[in-house]
């Protein structure tokens, strides 16, 4: 009976990263990103927008 108090109110703590990226596709600076970038994977990088683009083409 004590499910009020998980975590001590971490669980929906959202981190940002931050650093100096861009986009791989419209060139677009990076500041931020929602988590940790594989640094094997930061010229595949995606700015919020495109990214955006990319999630829906793949929903149909
Ligand atoms: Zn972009």
């Amino acid at each position: 009976m004590s499910f009020d108090q998980q975590g001590g109110g971490r669980s929906f703590d959202r981190q940002m990263y931050k650093g100096d990226w861009q986009c791989a596709k419209c060139g677009t600076p990076i500041t931020e990103l929602p988590f940790e970038p594989d640094p094997s994977r930061l010229d595949k990088l995606l700015c919020r927008q495109c990214h955006q683009e990319r999630v829906r083409s793949f929903r149909r």
